[in-house]
């Protein structure tokens, strides 16, 4: 299942083909939440193992759209990872001092530690959407980022961390209805930005910068997934699987002690 929604390296990954309400193979609501209740559980068990080996990490990559879920994800499929192994980072407007550095410090900076997994809510990519789409940038310096982000993530997966990228794809339809909520349930004001509404008047500019983004930086070391999110039972059940899926290949193995534990006692 998980390798329908991969971009393959050096492809056009034409969004307007990919349904953002798609199932994916998932029979329907309920199977999948017992899926994703089976996964979230091996997922804590495989991240117990990848901490005490001590050796490799995982990155996981949200990015998409106002409202798409990324915050929902982590909820829906890190919550029952023990906390000890996981950071979460949301990439916000840089600061004054991140500003001042290269636009990938702040990603470095927050990269995961051997034998943790990291998840970004958002992520070095806003500076290749965001930022071009609001022209924050010349558009001259964005093109060199493409390569620079290549570049950057494969020296973190030389050193061991295994990289999982995924595009939330919503539709436009469904960011309205999102959207409207966000007015319309007192608990998720705060969740409002009319910032939000600008950025939704410029959708089309954003896919063209998201399609260019997994265009260019969809790479054999660090693949994109573009995962329907239309439903939320859907995107969740997708991504567990591929995390979970993903920790399996890597194998982590609880290290072996040089000593023999029959040589102590307890008293
Ligand atoms: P939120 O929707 O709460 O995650 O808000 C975070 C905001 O920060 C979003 O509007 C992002 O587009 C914005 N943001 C994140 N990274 C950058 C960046 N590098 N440059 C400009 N804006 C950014
Ligand atoms: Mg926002």
């Amino acid at each position: 299942m998980s390798d329908d929604y991969l971009v393959k390296p050096g492809k056009k990954a034409k969004l307007d083909g990919r349904d953002p309400a798609d199932t994916g193979g998932l029979k329907d609501e309920e199977s999948a939440r017992t899926q994703l209740a089976d996964d979230i559980v091996a997922i804590d068990k495989l991240q117990d193992r990848l901490y005490a080996e001590g050796k490799r990490a995982l990155l996981v990559i949200l990015q998409g759209m106002d409202t798409s879920g990324k915050d929902g994800t982590v909820r829906g499929v890190f919550n029952q990872t023990g906390p000890l192994g996981v950071t979460v980072t949301a990439f916000k407007r840089p600061s004054e001092e991140e500003l001042a550095h290269d636009f990938l410090w702040r990603a470095h900076l927050a990269a995961p530690k051997r034998g943790t997994i990291g998840i970004f809510n958002r992520s070095h990519y806003e500076d290749v959407l965001v930022v071009k789409v609001h022209k924050l940038v010349g558009a001259k310096e964005v093109d060199k980022r493409y390569d620079q982000i290549n570049a950057f993530e494969k020296i973190l997966t030389d050193n061991g961390v295994t990289i999982l990228k995924f595009m939330l794809h919503i539709s436009k339809k469904e960011q309205r209805e999102r959207l409207q909520e966000r007015l319309d349930d007192p608990k998720k004001h705060w969740k409002f930005n009319p910032g939000d509404l600008d950025d939704r008047k410029l959708w089309d500019d954003f896919q063209d910068a998201y399609e260019t983004m997994l265009e260019r930086c969809s790479t054999d070391h660090a693949p994109w997934r573009v995962i329907p999110a239309d439903k939320k039972w859907a995107r969740n059940a997708v991504i567990a699987s591929v995390v979970r899926k993903t920790l399996e290949d890597l194998d982590p193995q609880y290290p072996k002690v040089t000593w023999d534990p029959k040589s102590f006692r307890v008293e």
